[in-house]
């Protein structure tokens, strides 16, 4: 996911890649890949100027759902029923959003990336439609417009505010952004979004980037039948390219370990609140202090158990859909997720108590 490169702070543009990682590519190297990393550094910030443009000539800024949100239901709302994908192929250009390869109930392209976004849009349509009761990311139905060979050996993958767009990756840092992961972190978000959002920077940043991660995470986890002991609790494994040593971009269950490369440096997630990085990079280090509530989350469900999509997913996004808090903290989340707890399992449940211990474990009290 990107940093301030790729957006403004009520704006966002949410790349998966974080610009540090591409500051470490443009010093470490080699002259190629260096290359590589100076001119996605250029095209992030031009897509942040776009982005404000857009911003200036209208675009209605994100605003909080006003239709009935179902605390509780896990059955898909009245009316609610079927996504509509509409996928393009980039072309490898850099126009948004491309030619339209395959729209919704049509069969496979033969595009195998245009076929993986099409499914994997639908997984997480799945997730938050069955789970929630969610109808799309903007919960009116919207379409889900995805953008797969976007421009040349792009190392990228994003959400514009408008639409997703994936890079094919160069091969060799990057080898593909079509991990549902990733897809399902890009599309949340478009919910994080319309749910009234989360300013990009600092710890609300974070937050907007750890609940993106939580519902890449649920996503993948849902998608695959996995239970919460069984998952890998990784963001994008396998993308990284064949010679970096690292298995994701991010790792919730244990952060700071995704990789550790010569070329990359080291996955700089803190998982508590004694090592929360304080920096004017990356936004206020939307996407390194993000491993702290991600973690939390992780010791949440391991306590549990079962499956992550359910009862904590479904806690996570009540939490998410009653904030009313744009700035919000790790704290005045902490609290918000009690909240729902209660909300969802009752006062004085196992769950409230092991909410309590989660974010106790990562340095904050509830
Ligand atoms: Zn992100």
């Amino acid at each position: 996911m990107c940093l301030s490169l790729c957006g403004s702070r009520h704006h966002p543009i949410a790349c998966i890649v974080p610009p540090y990682m591409l500051r470490v590519l443009v010093l470490r190297g080699e002259p190629k890949i260096a290359d590589m990393a100076r001119t996605l550094l250029k095209q992030t910030e031009k897509l942040r100027d776009e982005r404000a443009e857009l911003t200036r000539a209208g675009l209605p800024p994100a605003q909080p759902l006003s239709g009935a949100f179902a605390a509780t239901a896990v059955s898909p709302a009245e009316g609610l029923c079927c996504p509509d994908r509409r996928i393009h192929d980039g072309q490898h250009r850099a126009a948004l959003p491309g030619r339209l390869v395959r729209s919704e109930g049509e069969g496979p392209t033969g595009i195998p990336d245009a076929d993986t976004a099409y499914d994997a849009a639908g997984q997480v349509f799945s997730l938050f439609a069955e789970e929630y009761g969610r109808n799309s990311l903007d919960g009116e139905g919207m379409p889900l417009t995805a953008t797969v060979h976007h421009r040349r050996d792009y190392n990228n993958a994003f959400w514009n505010g408008e639409q997703m767009a994936y890079g094919t990756g160069d091969g060799k840092v990057f080898r593909t952004f079509l991990e549902l992961s990733v897809i399902g972190h890009e599309m949340a978000h478009g919910v994080i979004q319309f749910s009234g959002g989360l300013i990009y920077e600092n710890q609300s940043g974070a937050l907007n980037e750890s609940i993106a991660d939580v519902f890449g995470a649920l996503s993948q986890q849902r998608a695959l039948g996995q239970e919460i002991h069984k998952a890998d609790w990784l963001i994008g494994r396998g993308i990284l390219g064949p010679g970096i040593n690292g298995t994701a971009l991010r790792s919730m269950k244990a952060p700071g370990t995704a990789y550790s490369d010569s070329m990359l440096g080291q996955d700089p997630q803190p998982w508590h609140m004694d090592h929360f990085v304080t920096t004017t990079d990356d936004n206020g280090g939307v996407h390194i202090n993000s491993g702290i509530p991600n973690h939390a989350f992780y010791l949440f469900c391991s306590y549990l158990g079962g499956r992550s999509w359910e009862l904590p997913g479904r806690i996570w996004y009540r939490a998410l859909q009653t904030l009313n808090n744009p700035m919000a903290s790790f704290s005045d989340w902490a609290d918000q997720t009690m909240d729902s707890a209660i909300e969802l399992a009752g006062r004085g449940s196992i769950e409230t108590v092991m909410l309590r211990r989660a974010w106790k474990l990562v340095g904050i009290a509830i």
